[in-house]
């Protein structure tokens, strides 16, 4: 979508207990509520209205009544949606955490220098690492759950520092969790996030073991040098397409994930049409640098680079697309109901360096849970189990979950985006008491979320004289 096209600006309906959005497109009115578009003629905009008014009480409650208005079916669809979202979100602040993803942080050690990295990897004998009792626990949990959820079990190998450093670990855990799963009699799927920077044969190893990979790449040559180089300085690219060719040899699913950085920000088309010709993947990832505190100013984006953002990340995704190649970021997924990352809202437990359980991925071990106030719970050898600690959960789920927003800027509920936003996460994180003003995600998040419904309502809006569309973005 070019910068001058017409997109929707969705504000709430005034009166109305549920959230259900409102905006002007090209003379027809379009009525939003999470995970559905509704389009009326302009003509019709009050009598819409009222009928909305009629289905939804003042509590928030769907008000059934006999369909006696042609505009009536549409109504309902938008009201049960909007109460659907509601429900959705409080059915996540009131339910237990059941994690039934495992993700491992195997150790904190890298092989790279990348300049925007949050994890700040340890070299040599001050390395932690993850022990295969705590793996063996944290698969026994998870796979009870799944096992009660009736749901394959997902493990998920990540970083923290390089998850392929140490291959033989690598194997053991994942021995290890396929065990669990089997005494379980549960289908395993199994996640690599890799840096990809390895010899030939470790690659063909996690090509033949893993069913996913997921290599991160930031694009070109030159801003790979620049942002993603070795510890000694020296180039990666070359080792980073090799890997993404062996994947690719041995017919396995690839995905990359490109760091978009403020020097990099106009060049997305470019560094789409990189990974497209070059790696070759089925889904790329494009996340806007994280403004950890190690970058300069200058190396973060800031609220007014918005627009500029997201008017190259369109560009980038038509690019993709020529490709037959899927372009996305995750800071707003409209097809989901969901809030920031933390791993407490999605089900996942995460095992760190140190033996702990942390709410966030950015807490690579013990210690940094602890000080960003996510730390969860612990192995504990005596019990031989992971020991989550509930009191904490709950505090976790009741920060980030409430349905004002916490900053200024962000109204909460009386924004269009509110049930599908990571706010501002991971810059500034929702467990911090301090608020802070809305940032750059907050911006590109809305700005997306924006341009995909007004794609989808511009797609949709010559049907006559009332239409509505399931949104699966
Ligand atoms: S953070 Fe921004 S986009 Fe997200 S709900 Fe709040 S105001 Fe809306
Ligand atoms: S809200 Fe905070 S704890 Fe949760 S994922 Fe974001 S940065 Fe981490």
């Amino acid at each position: 979508m070019a910068d001058s096209t017409p997109r929707l600006e969705l504000s709430k309906i005034q009166g109305l207990s549920l959230p259900v959005y409102h905006s002007w497109l090209e003379g027809r009115s379009i009525f939003y509520a999470p995970g559905m578009l509704v389009g009326v003629e302009q003509a019709m905009l009050k009598t819409f209205v009222q009928r909305l008014s009629g289905l939804a009480s003042q509590s928030g409650e769907f008000n059934a009544q006999p369909e006696d208005h042609q505009l009536d079916p549409l109504a309902k669809e938008i009201i049960q949606a909007a109460q659907l979202a509601r429900q959705t979100w409080q059915a996540l602040q009131a339910s237990p955490f059941n994690p039934l993803c495992l993700t491992l942080y195997p150790n904190t050690e890298c092989n790279l220098a990348c300049r925007y990295c949050f994890a700040q990897p340890i070299s040599g004998d001050e390395s932690l690492h993850l022990s295969l009792p705590a793996v063996s626990a944290g698969a026994r949990l998870v796979a009870a759950n799944c096992r009660a959820a009736q749901q394959p079990l997902t493990v998920v190998f990540h970083g923290g520092g390089e998850p392929s450093l140490d291959l033989s670990w690598i194997e053991s855990a994942l021995c290890i969790v396929e065990d669990a799963a089997d005494r379980a009699g549960l289908p395993i799927f199994r996640y690599i996030a890799t840096n990809g920077v390895m010899p030939e044969e470790n690659a063909a190893w996690l090509a033949q073991h893993f069913d996913l990979l997921g290599l991160s790449c930031d694009g070109p040559p030159d801003l790979q040098r620049l942002q993603r180089p070795q510890r000694d300085g020296h180039d990666t690219s070359a080792a980073v397409e090799r890997t993404a060719r062996v994947v690719r040899q041995a017919g396995k699913p690839l995905h990359v994930r490109a760091t978009i950085t403020p020097q990099a920000i106009r060049r997305q088309a470019e560094i789409a049409a990189y990974l497209c010709e070059i790696l070759a993947p089925q889904e790329i990832h494009a996340e806007p640098v994280y403004a950890s505190l190690q970058l300069s100013p200058a190396d973060r984006f800031q609220p007014d680079q918005a627009s500029a953002f997201i008017a190259s990340f369109l560009e980038a995704r038509q690019t993709a697309l020529r490709y037959g190649v899927a372009w996305k970021m995750s800071g707003s997924r409209p097809g989901e109901i969901h809030g920031p990352y933390c791993q407490v809202l999605r089900s996942v437990l995460q095992l760190i360096p140190g033996d702990s359980a942390a709410a966030c991925f950015k807490a690579c071990t013990a210690s940094q849970a602890q000080v960003a106030g996510a730390w969860i719970g612990a192995f504990h050898p005596a019990s031989n189990s992971i020991v989550l600690d509930e009191t904490i959960v709950k505090r976790i789920q009741g920060a980030v979950l409430g349905l004002r927003g916490k900053k200024d800027g962000c109204p909460g509920e009386a924004c269009f985006n509110f049930y599908h936003c990571a706010r501002d996460c991971p810059d500034f994180c929702e467990l911090a008491p301090e608020v802070h003003p809305a940032g750059f995600r907050c911006q590109v998040n809305k700005l997306l979320a924006a341009s995909m419904l007004t794609e989808t309502a511009f797609a949709n809006l010559g049907r006559q004289p009332a239409w509505s569309v399931a949104i699966k973005l």
